[in-house]
């Protein structure tokens, strides 16, 4: 370690060009602070396992701290290599992360373990799981969880304050204070941030931070010129109660709705309650098919106070809802229903055995309410040229609807993103969590707004592996 006082951000994720795989080194010449640890998801899960392979870039054994600010599996997932090899450092994370925490890792380790088996056997290699159930038992014994808007001194050096990001359940933007000798630095790290235009489920709303000298911001999305505002949410939930009345009540179809099992289940839960729990002719089923989402909904009643955990509670218990076994096939399925199942892209899990039989069948709906990434499934389904697919070597003919709802989404819209990264009186303004096209278009209109109003931040949109702070 180089003893005069410095302080270093190493951009060692892959969100460091991508919106995956966040890791992000803080180094001064008398602490080594982790900004997150997360796994790289694509549609790929061979390339994934092997990038996920790869040895950390770093020695886990000598940090000090380690942050994560929400339970997303590209921040929190790749944290047992660290605590494998040797990590002893508290892992900090935003007061009611513990269950969800655990339930994702556990799951992670298992998925992991299937994936190793899988290739291996395919390429007649002998790979190993990147982690296992032990090395989530350390992460998890290591864990402290700390309260929002309250600063929390570590030690002479390094002190932090965590503040609501309105992204998931217990979100939070990071706002760190380092000293290193005489050398001082406010480092804001946003992580992911939520959409503002439209009030959340369970989400706790986002808060400024009015200044820093560092800001280490994403950029999700940076290029996405159309907002998702209240006025569209109002819009699809109309859509969406007219497209489950055609469907179930008026065809007897079945529609389905491919979820992630963590936060976006959870939400649509609470949507469809709201929007049929009134109506006493309404006696669709709504099956939430993903043990992993089951999972949470019970890590949500535990971690929620007050009148959400009422909320929740409550739509638990909703008559309408039915909790499936993992797999069960559409076949003992006797009439219309309207199916929440993971994964969302539907490449894998119980969407992708719905979608088989929805698919062809014209009485039904895939209702998407999320973002498809480029290669997966879910993005073919969504695409009106792409007429006939193949699944597992078998074709299948895109009967079905297909409706895609764009207000959902879980992230900071662009305008959003101007208003608040020029508002901040910051030095530096680093964009990660974003692709090229992103995050060139972010810094643009970003540099001009700041310009105009005689700021004279600096944005740097391509990171390169270590900055120098002072
Ligand atoms: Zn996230």
């Amino acid at each position: 370690m180089d003893n005069h006082p410095h302080i270093d951000i190493y951009f060692y994720g892959k969100n460091a060009t991508e919106v995956t795989g966040s890791c992000i080194l803080i180094e001064t010449s008398s602490r080594k602070i982790l900004l997150e640890c997360g796994l790289y998801q694509s549609t790929n899960p061979v390339s994934d396992f092997m990038i996920n392979s790869e040895p950390l870039p770093f020695n886990p054994a000598e940090i000090d701290y380690v942050f994560c600010n929400h339970t997303h599996v590209d921040h929190i997932g790749r944290l047992p290599v660290l605590y494998k090899n040797r990590c002893s450092a508290p892992l900090i994370m935003p007061k009611g992360s513990a269950y969800v925490l655990s339930s994702l890792l556990y799951d992670c380790s298992k998925i992991t373990r299937f994936d190793a088996k899988k290739i291996s056997r395919k390429n007649h290699k002998k790979l190993q799981p990147y982690y296992n159930d032990e090395n989530v038992d350390r992460t998890m014994r290591r864990l402290e969880e700390y309260d929002f808007n309250v600063l929390h001194r570590l030690d002479d050096c390094v002190s932090f304050m965590f503040v609501p990001a309105g992204h998931i359940l217990n979100s939070a933007q990071l706002v760190l204070f380092i000293q290193d000798g005489d050398l001082k630095k406010k480092i804001l790290y946003t992580s992911d941030l939520g959409n503002t235009f439209v009030k959340k489920y369970y989400v706790q709303p986002f808060e400024k931070v009015d200044s820093a000298d560092i800001v280490i911001g994403e950029s999700t999305y940076g290029d996405t010129y159309e907002n998702a505002t209240e006025e569209l949410r109002n819009k699809e939930i109309r859509q969406l109660e007219n497209v489950i009345r055609e469907t179930c009540l008026e065809k007897k179809g079945t529609v389905l709705i491919p979820v992630f099992a963590n936060s976006r289940a959870q939400e649509l839960m609470t949507v469809l309650f709201h929007i049929f729990s009134n109506d006493p002719q309404f006696r669709i089923p709504v099956i939430l098919d993903t043990s992993l989402g089951e999972q949470i909904c019970m890590d949500y009643l535990d971690t929620l106070k007050k009148d959400d955990l009422h909320m929740f509670r409550t739509v638990c218990a909703w008559n309408n809802m039915v909790y499936f076994e993992p797999y069960i096939s559409r076949t003992v399925l006797d009439g219309p229903a309207v199916v929440l199942a993971s994964s969302g892209m539907l490449n894998f899990g119980p969407a992708n055995n719905w979608c088989k039989s929805v698919i062809r069948d014209p009485l039904s709906t895939i209702l998407f309410c999320g973002y498809s990434p480029e290669g997966s499934l879910a993005e073919k389904v969504k695409d009106p040229a792409v007429k006939e697919l193949v699944i597992e070597g078998k074709k299948y003919k895109k009967n079905c609807k297909i409706i895609d709802l764009h207000s959902f989404s879980s992230h900071m819209q662009r305008d959003a993103l101007l208003d608040y990264y020029a508002s901040i009186d910051a030095k530096t303004i680093f964009l990660v969590h974003g692709d090229s096209s992103a995050k060139s278009s972010l810094s643009e209109e970003l540099r001009a707004r700041l310009s105009s109003s005689g700021k004279d931040t600096t944005v740097i949109p391509f990171v390169e592996k270590c900055h120098h702070l002072c």
